[in-house]
């Protein structure tokens, strides 16, 4: 009880020429408190609950319960867990769930569960009559620093991921530690690549903070919180100064470019956090190359990367398919490639023309 006492760390969102900010709301057993935060927005007392079965069966007991102690009553709809659900006809059978159930465009909808229930449900919240209020409650570290953060919801369609999505930000996110408990280690090391992006991007304290390795992190819960405050801050500030991805909001796509055409290339088989472990790595070659980062910082954080157990051994890909999944714009002829890349830690360049030849040659080197 003494961890539910103690205060939460908060972010505070404030998107410049919007009326509303949120926040992220960050504490071990604050999924007990969802009900009185709710009812702190003024949100009215009747909410539906978007999870995947295996969250479901492992957290919706706990939320609804507390959520109707707190006089809230709640219903939790289901989908299969995985990328899969993310899809068109999936959006369009919850929001046919939720008619049926009486749902109205004032009742909020809440998704419980990592970065496929967050973008899933938030896609129907924005549309949904218009767009109702959406709360987010990730389970995984990668939703609690990245995901739930910014407001960017999506399906996918059979030509490709997240093809269909809108930008609609949350009125609240609560991120409870306690859920980390039980997520398996991969997806720990999911959510740990997209920390040490933020590092790499903004805050070199926050690299040597996480260097002991993710064992020691997931020990200590308080510590834990801390890092999951600091990295998703990142990503909050970076969002707050660029909405809509016109500038600023690019940085985040360290280690994505290369990441992305990995995770392609697969066919989705590599996990995300793998990808852009490789994507960052190579992107750390380029920037020893390009943008002058030195061989130390290099050297540092790739020490770094391989310390959590990401990037060990290269996915059985083919460099051919690598290259062809790169974001190349096929209308003009001798097309570059805009990648991030680091002048040194924590200072990030767009860098406008990188050839898909050299970053294919860094991605190999690294690979070696
Ligand atoms: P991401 O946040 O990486 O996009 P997903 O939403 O795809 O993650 O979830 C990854 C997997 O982890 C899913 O199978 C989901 O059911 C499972 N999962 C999510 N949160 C937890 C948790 N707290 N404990 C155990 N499993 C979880
Ligand atoms: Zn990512």
């Amino acid at each position: 009880m003494s961890q539910m006492a103690s205060k939460a760390r908060t972010i505070d969102l404030v998107l410049p020429g919007r009326e509303q900010s949120y926040r992220v709301l960050i504490r071990a057993g604050l999924r007990f408190a969802l009900g009185r935060e709710l009812a702190s927005l003024g949100l009215p007392n009747r909410v539906f609950i978007v999870s995947d079965r295996r969250v479901a069966g492992l957290y919706g007991g706990q939320v609804t319960g507390a959520l109707e102690e707190a006089g809230c009553r709640s219903a939790v709809l289901t989908v299969a867990p995985g990328e899969r659900a993310k899809t068109w006809p999936v959006a369009a059978r919850l929001a046919r769930e939720f008619l049926a159930l009486g749902a109205d465009r004032r009742t909020p909808l809440i998704a419980l569960g990592g970065g496929v229930v967050g973008d899933l449900t938030g896609f129907v919240a924005s549309i949904f009559m218009r767009g109702v209020p959406f709360i987010q409650v990730p389970t995984t570290l990668l939703a609690m620093v990245d995901a739930a953060i910014g407001g960017k919801t999506a399906v996918n369609l059979p030509e490709g991921k997240n093809l269909l999505g809108t930008f609609y930000q949350p009125r609240l996110v609560i991120a409870d530690p306690d859920f980390l408990r039980t997520l398996p280690p991969k997806e720990r090391l999911n959510g740990l690549a997209e920390i040490l992006k933020h590092g790499f991007i903004r805050d070199p304290a926050l690299l040597d903070d996480v260097a002991a390795g993710h064992r020691q992190l997931f020990r200590d819960q308080e510590r834990l919180a801390d890092i999951i405050c600091r990295a998703g801050a990142i990503k909050a500030r970076v969002v707050a100064a660029d909405e809509r991805e016109a500038g600023l909001r690019r940085i985040l796509n360290f280690g994505h470019t290369l990441g992305h055409a990995l995770e392609a290339a697969s066919r989705f088989r590599l996990p995300h956090g793998q990808a852009v472990a490789w994507g960052m790595l190579a992107a750390l070659e380029l920037s020893r190359r390009l943008t002058g980062l030195s061989d130390e910082a290099a050297a540092y954080g790739r020490d770094l990367i391989k310390s959590f157990g990401l990037a060990r051994k290269f996915p059985a890909v083919s460099i051919e398919a690598v290259l062809s999944a790169l974001p190349l714009d096929k209308k003009r002829e001798g097309q570059n490639l805009v990648f991030v890349l680091l002048e040194d830690v924590g200072k990030p360049v767009i860098y406008p023309d990188v050839s898909p030849g050299l970053a294919v040659e860094c991605l190999r080197t690294v690979a070696a």
